[in-house]
């Protein structure tokens, strides 16, 4: 009766049932490699900064139009130093498709006003506007560092980090004490903290002289000679504030990995890895870090962008194959995390269709809400492809959803892939408080994130 069952039910399995010690060395190796990258890449324009020194360490090249592009042919191309395309080139011509990996490298933040510079009762702050999906309350009380670039008139971009290093000043959004949040613990999560109120605590002690503003003075003189900036130079700056927590190992098994960013900087990272150990693949082999995802992927680094489009064309034009015939061809796994099942929090999940912690990168064939509402909806015949795929080469992966139907829902840039005519499934790291200032996913599931995109380009 039990070989009855086991023939004919599915049923999940732990991951750590299901390898052997060599491949949990090779886990803990890969995820030395992967939070390295994460705690230095904070931002979308480091993390693509830090992708193309990886990339040229491992022989890639930076992409000009015409240049000669022969098999195993390695490049990269920096959209505007806010997004990256790297791509091998295949043995087969792009008329038989690529093989496409696209994850976001942008992160939920808190971004600083165009005006943001104001002093206040003798306290100097910045005035925010977060970024992408957050719970407001998270982010207070705790510290904060500030990244960004500030382009000046003259045509200068001046890169800004302060607080990344452990001397280094931080920042912080006050809250109130709980002796006098009466008032206030009877509002909601949602209306706790506004979005207004989201201002970051950056100096208080006076420029020693007399006038109005001396606090905001004192700070001005310290940036200005920190970066030869003033105040007008903030409105045409793209700064930001984010945790200022290090990437670390959680839990006494150290099973796991916290961090800021992991969403979606682990799959991110799990497709520039699977492109450097990918060698004299069959079709072209393509890896996408896009911006703008959290805040639906619109603008020219967004993945609605037509310059993934332009990047093809002139690939496919090198080979005299038209795109619109690449993309019929193409495959494309969108890497993006997804929702890990939480036992503390188990009233928001279908715990049969939802991914677990440790059984490995997660398969969405939809994503979306309420009635599969605003996901691209992978078929059948590509789910079973990578079925195929993943039992040929020992990728543990799991099926899942987002959470119980008509709870909440969510989506990725899938769905902007698919409707360019290429065929597309989610697939990434499960992730607890996702979007939180420090998120927690598990070094096996990483590792097979990794692993899932690396069976994906060998094809
Ligand atoms: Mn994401
Ligand atoms: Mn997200």
């Amino acid at each position: 009766m039990d070989d009855l069952r086991s023939n004919l039910f599915y049923e999940k399995k732990n991951g750590y049932d299901l390898i052997g010690t060599e491949e949990r060395l090779a886990v803990e190796d890969y995820c030395v490699g992967y939070m390295d990258y994460l705690n230095r890449s904070r931002m979308e324009r480091e993390a693509v900064i830090n992708a193309i020194e990886l990339a040229k360490k491992n022989g890639f090249v930076e992409y000009h139009f015409g240049m000669e592009l022969k098999p195993g042919t390695k490049i990269y191309y920096n959209n505007r130093s806010k997004a990256l395309i790297l791509a091998v080139i295949g043995k087969k011509s792009l008329a038989e498709g690529a093989v496409i990996a696209g994850a976001h490298v942008d992160s939920p933040r808190i971004d600083l006003k165009q005006v943001t510079l104001y002093e206040q009762d003798e306290m100097c702050y910045f005035k925010t506007h977060y970024y992408g999906g957050i719970k407001k309350y998270q982010w207070v009380t705790i510290p904060l560092e500030l990244h960004g670039a500030v382009a000046l008139k003259n045509g200068e971009v001046v890169d800004v980090v302060i607080g990344r290093e452990p001397n280094e000043p931080k920042f912080i959004i006050t809250d109130l004490l709980p002796h006098l949040a009466k008032d206030q613990m009877t509002k909601t999560l949602a209306e706790g903290i506004t979005g207004e109120g989201l201002n970051i605590l950056i100096g208080s002690a006076p420029y020693a002289d007399e006038g109005k503003d001396r606090v905001k003075l004192a700070v001005m003189s310290i940036l200005n000679d920190m970066y030869g900036i003033t105040e007008e130079d903030f409105l045409s700056a793209e700064l930001s504030a984010v945790p200022a927590f290090d990437v670390s190992e959680i839990g006494l098994d150290r099973s796991l990995i916290g961090g800021y960013g992991q969403d979606d900087r682990v799959c991110a990272y799990a497709e520039l890895k699977a492109l450097f150990d990918v060698t004299d693949p069959e079709r072209t082999c393509v890896c996408i870090l896009a911006d703008k995802e959290e805040t639906g992927s619109d603008g020219v680094t967004g993945m609605q962008s037509a310059a993934f489009d332009c990047f093809m064309e002139d690939l496919c034009a090198t080979q005299g194959v038209a795109m619109r015939h690449c993309y019929a061809n193409s495959f494309c796994v969108s890497a993006d995390v997804s929702n890990a099942f939480d036992p503390l929090y188990p009233e928001v999940s279908e715990k049969r269709s939802e991914s677990m912690i440790n059984y490995g990168v997660s398969i969405c064939k939809f994503t979306g809400s309420r009635g599969k509402g605003g996901t691209s909806d992978a078929s059948a015949e590509l789910v079973a492809y990578l079925r195929r795929l993943f039992a040929e080469n020992g990728v543990v992966w799991q099926m899942a959803e987002l959470g119980k139907v008509d709870q909440g829902g969510g989506g990725t840039i899938a769905k902007y892939m698919a409707n360019r005519n290429i065929d597309t499934i989610d697939a990434g790291t499960p992730v607890l408080s996702m979007h939180a200032p420090f998120e927690v996913t598990s070094k096996f599931d990483c590792y097979m994130t990794y692993k899932a995109v690396l069976t994906a380009y060998k094809g």
